[in-house]
């Protein structure tokens, strides 16, 4: 399976964690949409990747260790052409420090449409064995604690519950004349890493932790563009 070879590849190469690229490819496996993304192994093969990639094109590092890309500068957004997809991949070389050490590489991806961000985290707890999480990104996550957590594996009613029992929760349907978030999309996305089917019970204890941070949510849509797997 994509799990198996996934998971062994990167103990192959004595990594705990997989990279981005194959977070979200193992995600996508478990039905969680992704944007399309390529790997690229540095500026000049970043802008040549983009063929075939519809524009927007954002850029990001790929490490190999657990960093905030954003805060590195290591994460480019909007960029129309190739051309600014290859200054924008020498720029974050140019900021990373280390002498580009834990730098695998790059990935090229599409930028996903939406105003809303949303986390969706899931890990195994002592007590209780896989547990899901779900709140607001931004502020609500990192400020207000707004949360909501639940012992696997939920069904679809529950996820919406998580949903609807967080304080933010008039924000995804709109409130204050913002735009509506895909609800459906966002409940769907929680089954994949807590359902019965989803990621964390269907590793067979392979994942030790997950992150979505953010799943980018419009009216009609959801994609998980940042993906970190920690295995077990
Ligand atoms: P990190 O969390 O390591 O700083 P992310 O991959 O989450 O890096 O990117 C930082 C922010 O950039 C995200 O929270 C999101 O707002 C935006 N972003 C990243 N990738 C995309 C994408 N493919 N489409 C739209 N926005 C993106
Ligand atoms: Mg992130």
């Amino acid at each position: 399976t994509v799990l198996q070879t996934l998971v062994s590849e990167a103990r192959s190469r004595g990594l705990d964690s997989l990279d981005e690229k194959s977070g979200k490819d193992l995600a996508a496996a478990f039905g969680l949409p992704v944007p399309r993304s390529r790997r690229a192994a540095g500026p000049d093969e970043a802008a040549q990747t983009c063929v075939g990639l519809r524009p927007p094109y954002v850029v990001k590092a790929l490490s190999s260790q657990s960093v905030h890309k954003s805060e590195m500068g290591a994460v480019r957004v909007n960029l129309a052409t190739p051309q600014a997809v290859r200054e924008a991949a020498a720029g974050i070389l140019a900021a990373w420090p280390l002498a580009a050490e834990g730098l695998l590489g790059f990935l090229v991806e599409e930028m996903a449409p939406g105003d809303h961000e949303i986390v969706i985290g899931g890990y195994r707890d002592p007590q209780f064995g896989p547990m899901v999480m779900a709140g607001l990104g931004g502020i609500f996550v990192e400020t207000f604690s707004d949360v909501a957590f639940r012992v696997c594996p939920i069904d679809r009613q529950e996820a919406l519950r998580m949903l609807s029992e967080l304080r933010a929760y008039p924000v995804l349907t709109g409130a204050r004349g913002g735009a509506a978030a895909d609800i459906e999309a966002i409940v769907g996305a929680i089954l994949a890493v807590g359902g019965a089917d989803g990621m964390l019970l269907q590793s067979d204890g392979a994942i030790q932790e997950l992150d979505i941070n953010p799943l980018i949510v419009g009216a009609n849509s959801a994609c998980a563009v940042d993906v970190r797997i920690v295995l077990a």
